[in-house]
């Protein structure tokens, strides 16, 4: 079932599906095993304009809702969770930050070649004793002059081998305990360098690395919003951010379910196919339930904040439930493919790595309950 789309959004969506079949699909194990940033794909991404999206068209974007973006998400994540996941970091959390609180300048300046895949974005806010408890970050940003300097270094960025532009959360120490400031740093500026690529479990062709700010002199016109006003910012960028994981948890999710279907309408044992049992029925039933129930809470999420709700809650709720069924939905598929889903030459093996990652980042599944909970009881 498909949430009520727009006849752009359902183009956006069609146009989405259409590339993930052909072009996504055929290469997105040879991307997990190469473990290097998937370039043809960002390349193809931008010829289609969906590094624009949600970017308005007076800044070079290809407009579109929030809707119209976790449709898209949703489709690239089903052939490839890892393209979705580059996406992700550079629209949703690099990007979108700048269209919300830039100056006209500043969009002027940093929108554009976003836009159009000229450059990488990416989203820093993650330190070493800083991952969940966002507030305890130690990077420094201390005025002089006509620019800021800021010292530090941040953990596992997406993106972050090869980003050109990145929104990245500094402390004030003249405005403890309420100095956090975000900034746009160019990583060409002197002082900015990148650690060596971290290697994971999953997510192989989106790359990650740690970024180091040595006296990095960022001028004023780079700040991102009020100074003090950092924390506000990212919050409200991860909850966006959340709908895209929720999004490409439904993906993936869908992806497990499809071959599951098929593998199980195919495998005889016993003498008769597996899906004439109950106990393989039963758990394609519940994968499918969950994974309808994720999508509605994701499209409605997004649906929230095109009319310009708040949607910390919704989109907690949304990442929350869609990472947990995307997590099991990949057990169960593997459970379905018995011995073969175990195999690395099964997609099964791939969905599974890549699912457990929807669970941690942008915040982890505790996390989110912290964000709901608060919610509900203030
Ligand atoms: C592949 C990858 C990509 C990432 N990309 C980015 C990026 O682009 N930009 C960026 O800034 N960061 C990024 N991150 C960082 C990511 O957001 C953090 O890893 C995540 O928020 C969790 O922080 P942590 O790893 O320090 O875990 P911790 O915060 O140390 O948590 C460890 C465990 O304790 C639990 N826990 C912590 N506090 C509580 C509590 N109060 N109650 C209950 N349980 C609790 C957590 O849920 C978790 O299970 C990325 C991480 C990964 C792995």
């Amino acid at each position: 079932m498909d949430f009520h789309l727009t006849e752009e959004e359902k183009m956006l969506q069609a146009t989405a599906r259409d590339f993930a079949r052909k072009e996504l699909e055929p290469v997105a194990s040879r991307i997990d095993e190469a473990e290097e940033f998937a370039w043809e794909n960002f390349k193809k991404m931008a010829e289609l304009g969906f590094t624009g999206l949600a970017i308005p068209p007076e800044y070079g974007g290809s407009g579109g809702s929030m809707v119209a973006l976790v449709a898209v998400m949703e489709e690239l994540a089903k052939a490839c969770a890892s393209t979705c996941d580059i996406l992700d970091a550079h629209v949703g959390l690099c990007a979108r930050p700048i269209c919300l609180y830039g100056t006209e300048e500043q969009k002027k300046e940093f929108l554009p070649s976003l836009a159009d895949g000229k450059k990488v974005g990416a989203f820093a806010i993650t330190e070493a004793e800083a991952g969940s408890d966002i507030a305890a970050i130690k990077t420094t940003a201390v005025r002089n002059g006509d620019s800021y300097v800021l010292n530090g270094s941040k953990l596992f960025i997406t993106n972050g081998p090869v980003c050109d532009i990145v929104v990245v959360f500094a402390n004030m120490p003249a405005l403890a305990p309420r100095g956090m400031t975000a900034f746009i740093v160019e990583t060409d500026t002197p002082g900015f360098s990148r650690g060596p690529q971290y290697r994971k479990l999953g997510m192989h062709g989106a790359t990650n690395a740690e970024l180091i700010f040595d006296n990095v002199r960022v001028p004023v016109a780079n700040r991102l919003g009020d100074e003090g006003k950092g924390m506000r910012i990212c919050l409200a960028t991860l909850d966006e951010g959340r709908l895209g994981i929720a999004a490409q948890s439904v993906g993936i999710g869908q992806a497990v379910l499809e071959q599951a279907i098929r593998y199980a309408k195919e495998r005889r044992q016993f003498g008769s196919l597996i899906s004439q049992n109950q106990a393989i029925q039963w758990m394609l039933v519940d994968m499918a339930t969950r994974i309808e129930a994720a999508r509605l809470l994701t499209y409605q999420a997004a649906a929230l904040l095109d009319a310009n709700a708040r949607i910390s809650k919704e989109a907690a709720m949304a990442k929350l439930f869609a990472s947990e069924a995307c997590m099991d939905i990949a057990v169960k598929g593997i459970q379905i493919f018995g011995g073969y889903g175990y195999m690395m030459d099964s997609p099964m093996q791939r969905y599974l790595r890549d699912a457990k990652l929807t669970q941690i980042y942008e915040g982890t599944s505790e996390v989110q309950r912290m964000v709901i909970a608060r919610a509900l009881l203030t």
